[in-house]
């Protein structure tokens, strides 16, 4: 293991899991944590949910494994750079997506909406709950028994009432404290990933182009950059080039800003990390204002492009119109979700109905939603 800052969270100083186990022989305990996410069925299904684009538009463009597998990258990077613990950074970045609905936030807001009166849907809750209860595979424990470091790097963000619900775990966003900083890392480099990764696939899909970037400073830097030292290059190489410099510009910002809270704070343990005020992981203000600017840009360009639009609310329609049919009608359910949705309704009534639907709709992959809508909807689909 490297040699870890004394703020690092360590297999020594975990909180543990829900249910004892022995500490592994030849893996850290973190180790053991990623390697049940990898080995999970949640994290096969990510191949084929959406992140920006839905898998069918392009084989080229990030799925949400692909956009994962890039968060553990850029996570590793910060934490080997910080000294921190590259282990549970990876766990927490393989794991932090694997309650997201197809079709990316489009399904998260439409399955949040058909919730509303049934105590909603958080799309960061809903990892919790695939990693703490909707994998059934060990035989001693319920879920993927995951440390509560792991845990903890998951819920991002929980509203307050959830929050009271979820006890130790949930303490933090009522005492507003803060969680690991490897689970603060890895909250940046999903950022870092999915601003970059969309200007990549959102240039690939020809739904923005360079001209307007050009207005974005942090590309402009270093388009301008790129060009001088290889103004023949081909534009598809000049746009990876400058996108991979847009990360690194931002990593080492944010391992620059990060060292300097730390030295200045010096905690000495990871809960001194916990009971701090405000996150220790940051970038400079001026990057925090450049990063703002290409998220804005993002927003308004790329996630509201009419043929992105159009995709949402065909995705809108798909679960909504899911989401009914078997809240109205459980026996439309496969085997093992209606036993369910029985169970959980005798015990929670409607709630818990709509519960084990929104579960099922949850895990859902792009292509399984779109295949069991034309089950339901299509009467020329007979099987
Ligand atoms: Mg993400």
């Amino acid at each position: 293991m490297q040699n870890l800052a004394p703020y690092a969270a360590t297999s020594e100083s975990t909180l543990g899991r829900e249910v004892y186990e022995e500490p592994p022989s030849y893996r850290s305990e973190y180790q053991r944590d990623r390697d049940r996410i990898v080995h999970s069925t949640s994290f096969r299904r990510l191949e084929y949910k959406t992140q920006v684009f839905v898998n069918h538009e392009g084989d080229l463009f990030r799925t949400r494994l692909t956009h994962s597998i890039e968060v553990a990258q850029i996570g590793r990077a910060l934490a080997r750079a910080l000294r921190l613990n590259e282990d549970l950074t990876e766990a927490v970045a393989l794991a932090h997506d694997l309650g997201h609905t197809p079709f990316g936030h489009a399904g998260q807001d439409a399955l949040n909406e058909c919730m509303s009166s049934f105590g909603g849907f958080e799309h960061n809750l809903q990892s919790l709950r695939v990693v703490d209860i909707l994998e059934e595979k060990y035989a001693e424990f319920e879920g993927l028994n995951l440390t509560f470091e792991t845990r903890e790097g998951i819920l991002k963000h929980c509203s307050i009432v959830n929050a009271k619900r979820l006890g130790k775990l949930g303490e933090r966003f009522l005492q507003q404290h803060q969680p690991s900083l490897e689970a603060q890392i890895t909250n940046l480099a999903d950022e870092i990933a999915y601003n970059n990764h969309d200007v990549d696939d959102g240039l690939r899909a020809g739904l923005i182009s360079v001209e307007q970037l050009l207005e974005i400073s942090l590309f402009k830097e270093q388009h301008d950059i790129v060009k001088k030292l290889y103004p023949a290059l081909s534009s598809r190489r000049t746009i990876h080039e400058i996108v991979r410099r847009m990360i690194n510009r931002l990593v080492s910002d944010l391992v620059e800003t990060s060292n300097k809270n730390l030295a200045d704070i010096y905690p000495i343990s990871i809960e001194e990390v916990r009971q701090h005020p405000t996150p220790l992981i940051q970038f400079s203000e001026k990057m925090t204002e450049m990063n703002l600017e290409l998220k804005r840009f993002l927003r308004n360009n790329l996630y509201s492009h009419f043929r992105v639009y159009r995709m949402t609310k065909k995705a809108q329609h798909i679960v909504e119109m899911l989401f009914e049919a078997f809240m109205n009608d459980t026996k439309l359910l496969a085997n093992e979700y209606r036993t369910k949705a029985q169970a959980m309704e005798s015990d929670n009534g409607n709630d818990g109905r709509a519960r084990v639907v929104a579960d099922y709709i949850a895990g859902m992959t792009d292509r399984y939603a779109i295949t069991e809508y034309n089950r339901l909807f299509d009467p020329l689909k007979l099987t």
